[in-house]
């Protein structure tokens, strides 16, 4: 099955750990320099720029306009000679318009490459917003390596950047139908893989087939890893496997799904052919529909 690079999975930087490791002088002498670019986020939003890049700022325009002392400021990485950060700013000096990153994903024409540097920026900017105070003994953390380490100024302990792996299952059957459910916080007839959180002492295959059992009652097998995808809402990774089933009957967790099926490889094609039909499927960003178009196309 050939799934297309999801977005958010794009990422040209390269995430140079020298730079990271810069000392505070050498790290202000970095950041004057004109290769240096910047994402703006204010409040979990990004800053719009208005010109020719969209969401990403010259150092110059950075610093003239919009730069305030309490700005937290984290290295990205590098990409052809050219340094990109996020700037998390204390306060807005302009007013811009403000957008977040699933409305900019499904309304604004950005390739995938910058989608993926926005991702980073939110996720790592996420976590070190809220990990400003140690998880061990509650004291101030101090950051380290440019944004990507924090570390405790009372008991010493290094904190570094977390991520909450989450498992989406393809889901199919002997009869080579997939299995979807539509959650209840969704959209009537919204149908989608089944997904859930990991949980500490499990594999990826063990997290797959104990989800699939709790919301849908079947009994599965793994078959194989898919696909993945950064999820940074707050810090999420989305890990796309398959799972086969010989059992046709289902009995669905309500209090998480509200309704479930399973659907023909025609009637899916047929949805991604924009064919008429009584159920949707989720928006473009998500993985999910990747793997489901990448399904529907496969010929088995
Ligand atoms: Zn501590």
């Amino acid at each position: 099955m050939k799934i297309i690079e999801p977005l958010f999975s794009k990422n040209i930087l390269h995430r140079d750990d020298k730079i990271r490791n810069y000392e505070q002088l050498e790290r202000m002498k970095l950041l004057q320099k004109s290769n240096c670019f910047f994402v703006l986020l204010y409040r979990g939003q990004f800053v719009f720029n208005g010109t020719t890049q969209d969401y990403i700022f010259s150092n110059q325009a950075y610093y003239q306009q919009y730069s305030t002392p309490k700005d937290e400021i984290i290295y990205l990485g590098t990409f052809q000679n050219q340094h990109y950060f996020v700037t998390i700013l204390d306060f807005l000096v302009h007013t811009n318009q403000l957008d977040d990153l699933k409305m900019i994903t499904e309304n604004i024409n950005i390739d995938n490459e910058h989608l993926s540097i926005m991702a980073q920026a939110l996720g790592i900017a996420n976590w070190n917003q809220t990990h400003k105070f140690c998880g061990q003994c509650g004291s101030l953390n101090q950051k380290q390596h440019f944004g990507w380490k924090k570390y405790c100024t009372k008991c010493k302990k290094e904190h570094f950047p977390r991520l909450d792996p989450a498992v989406i299952m393809l889901l199919t059957n002997d009869k080579n139908e997939v299995f979807l459910g539509s959650g209840v916080r969704f959209p009537e007839n919204r149908y989608s893989l089944l997904a859930g959180f990991m949980e500490p002492g499990e594999s990826i295959e063990l997290a797959a087939i104990r989800e699939v059992y709790e919301e849908s009652g079947i009994r599965a097998t793994f078959k194989s890893y898919l696909k993945s995808q950064p999820w940074p809402f707050p810090m999420g990774l989305m890990i796309g496997v398959h799972l086969t089933t010989h059992q046709q009957n289902f009995k669905l967790d309500t209090n998480e799904i509200r309704t479930g099926r399973w659907f023909t490889k025609s009637e899916i094609s047929n949805y991604f052919k924009e064919e008429a039909a009584d159920f949707s499927l989720p928006s473009t960003y998500g993985i999910a529909r990747n793997i489901l178009h990448a399904w529907s196309i496969e010929n088995t």
